[in-house]
């Protein structure tokens, strides 16, 4: 079975949790640095960085020593997904931070956060992904502005890019949780497992 950490520090985390629970995963809520090195005997496999305020959950980060073992676990290729929030927090380079706003620097885009705009802009849509059709809720989502070469695209709004994975790092500017969509949150667990089979064969 797989064990996925979901950042609990603020933001959307239990539709997170139920979704992974339906796909058979157990899952960690991360709150400090053991939780994240499975100081309670837990290995984590995989990784959600969930929605909320991106500033806040930054500050959060750094306020319980998180924010260093979270970006050095996931530079060493721990399968993360992002969504919404969690791109942004993913992200190299945010064009329009909130005052002293740190992101990650593990995902090679730059991001503009609310790019559509005000919470009542907030939307259910239909996209097109290179894994499919989805049906996701977009709430005050960023937009992806400039990729990295590593950087594939793998969901647009239009003509906007919403959605990127580079190696095993998946953000997506908007919220498949929230809709009950679990393509996003089903390759998630598929590289986290094919991640733990190579680290099982070369031990
Ligand atoms: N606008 C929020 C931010 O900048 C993200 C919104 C969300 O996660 N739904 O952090």
């Amino acid at each position: 079975q797989i064990t996925v950490g979901v950042l609990a520090l603020q933001g959307g985390v239990r539709e997170h949790v139920r979704l992974l629970e339906e796909l058979d995963a157990r899952t960690v809520p991360l709150r400090t640095p053991s939780d994240l090195l499975g100081a309670d005997g837990v290995r984590v496999d995989a990784l959600v960085l969930p929605g909320g305020e991106s500033s806040t959950i930054d500050r959060l980060l750094r306020t319980f020593g998180l924010f260093e073992p979270l970006r050095e676990a996931i530079a060493a290729g721990l399968p993360t997904l992002g969504t919404c929030a969690g791109l942004i927090l993913l992200a190299r380079e945010v064009l329009d931070p909130a005052p002293g706003q740190h992101s990650l620097g593990v995902l090679d885009v730059t991001v503009r956060r609310n790019a559509f705009g005000s919470q009542v802009d907030s939307a259910e849509l239909d996209l097109q992904t290179v894994d499919g059709p989805v049906t996701v809720a977009f709430i005050r989502a960023p937009q992806v502005v400039a990729t990295g070469p590593g950087v594939e695209v793998i969901a647009l709004r239009d003509q906007a890019i919403v959605g990127v994975r580079q190696g095993a790092i998946t953000g997506i500017a908007f919220h498949p949780e929230l809709t009950g969509e679990p393509l996003f949150h089903r390759r998630l667990l598929e590289t986290a497992s094919g991640a733990a089979a190579s680290v099982r064969s070369v031990a």
